[in-house]
């Protein structure tokens, strides 16, 4: 994939200057940023660009102003952090609509460059033009370091590529490299692991996975469908039964293409969710009426490990089951731990990806152990579903 899109380097933004869109949509409250995880991967990349360019202009968007101004989600209080890690002043620029403000920017000898909020202006979600037009006015070249807003046709994700000559960013680069090992050029035998709440919202995720690995091990309330369409009764488990019929497709479509897929053999349940509950470990039929499966029990743990061991690369998404609650974190943190130190051993090619799954990833410690661990949610998810991403489509030269 790599082939088809240019990646920045010193050389092609030697003093150039350069409009970059990053995701700095972080979680903040008064101002303050609460987890910098998302900011902290470009900053490297962004040092190294100011090494060499002429000017660097970040662009943004932070939550969901949709084109009106809300004061309450300026990123301006980025500035301040943005300086302290850069180590150097960084402009504000309030109005990108207003033309004297922009070329202020242009013509300051700021070295670095923060824009307002791009989800201020209506015309950023419209994918409009004439905005596009304005970011590619501050500018030699364009670069998209944003692979979390890529599945969006945005002024400044698509738009924009149609100004400028176009470049993908240091950790978008990185990203779609170890998503295409994962999925596109694996080493084989390759697994993917998903769990999470409803087999609804992960039809086209399944659907695209069965055509691609050759094992599917299926985890959370979605494994719950599973066990149901092949006559396991859940109880009072989370499952969909209008997805039965879909769920028995699914296997069989699965079978046709030599996929394997693999369920729980038991389940780790209780009549309630909640916090200090009474719980029991039970095997695969054995539920009460009133009872429910909230994670995996020990013994499926110990199945999928094995399976694990027999693959050479792994694709991760969801938790394996109601992960937030204690004890129904076990499996995702044993699970975690154990593809975490198989790649560490260097067995394994590990990519993990998804909100929730992120932060089971994290509570299971193995964050910088895996080989990779996608921020990008919504974009990652439609990549597993195997969907083109405009952003990326627009970086092809
Ligand atoms: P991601 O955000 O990583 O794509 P999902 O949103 O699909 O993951 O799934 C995560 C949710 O699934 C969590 O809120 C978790 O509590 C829920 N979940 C997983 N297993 C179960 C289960 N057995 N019963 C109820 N909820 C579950
Ligand atoms: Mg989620």
């Amino acid at each position: 994939m790599t082939d088809h899109y240019n990646v920045i380097s010193k050389q092609s933004a030697q003093n150039k200057r350069i409009v970059m869109r990053v995701d700095f949509n972080v979680p903040m409250q008064d101002g303050k940023i609460l987890d910098d995880t998302r900011i902290k991967r470009v900053i490297p990349g962004i040092k190294t660009l100011l090494e060499c360019s002429k000017q660097l202009i970040l662009v943004t968007h932070l939550g969901r102003p949709k084109g009106n101004v809300d004061n309450t989600l300026s990123s301006q209080p980025l500035q301040e952090y943005l300086s302290e890690a850069v180590s150097m002043p960084v402009r504000f620029i309030a109005h990108i609509e207003d033309s004297s403000q922009l070329l202020e920017a242009v013509d300051s000898h700021d070295k670095i460059c923060l824009l307002e909020n791009c989800r201020f202006y209506a015309g950023e979600e419209q994918n409009d033009q004439n905005l596009a037009r304005a970011y590619a006015s501050l500018a030699d070249i364009y670069v998209n370091d944003a692979f979390s807003c890529s599945h969006r046709s945005h002024a400044s994700i698509q738009a924009i590529t149609g100004f400028l000559p176009s470049y993908a960013g240091p950790v978008l680069a990185v990203e779609l490299t170890a998503l295409s090992d994962a999925l596109e050029s694996p080493k084989r035998p390759v697994a993917a692991f998903v769990g999470g709440a409803k087999i609804s919202t992960k039809l086209s995720v399944l659907e695209n996975l069965i055509s691609k690995v050759d094992k599917l091990l299926l985890a959370g309330a979605m494994a719950n469908t599973f066990l149901a369409a092949r006559q396991v009764p859940v109880a009072a488990s989370l499952y969909e039964p209008d997805l039965i019929p879909t769920a028995k497709t699914i296997l069989e479509l699965a079978q046709q293409q030599g996929c394997k897929i693999i369920l729980p053999v038991d389940g780790v349940v209780s009549t309630k969710l909640e916090k200090g509950g009474r719980f029991h470990t039970r095997l695969n039929g054995a539920l009460e009426d009133n009872e429910m499966i909230l994670d995996i029990g020990p013994a499926s743990v110990a199945l999928f490990k094995e399976h694990i061991k027999d693959c050479k690369t792994l694709l991760w998404n969801g938790p394996a089951g109601a992960f937030e609650i204690a004890p129904y974190d076990e499996a995702s943190k044993s699970l975690g731990a154990f593809i975490g130190m198989r790649t560490r051993n260097g067995q394994l090619i590990s990519v993990a990806g998804g909100g929730d799954t992120v932060a089971a990833v994290n509570l299971a410690g193995v964050a910088d152990e895996l080989t990779y661990v996608s921020l990008a949610g919504g974009a990652f998810l439609e990549w597993i579903e195997g969907k083109s991403l405009p952003g990326i489509e627009a970086l092809h030269s």
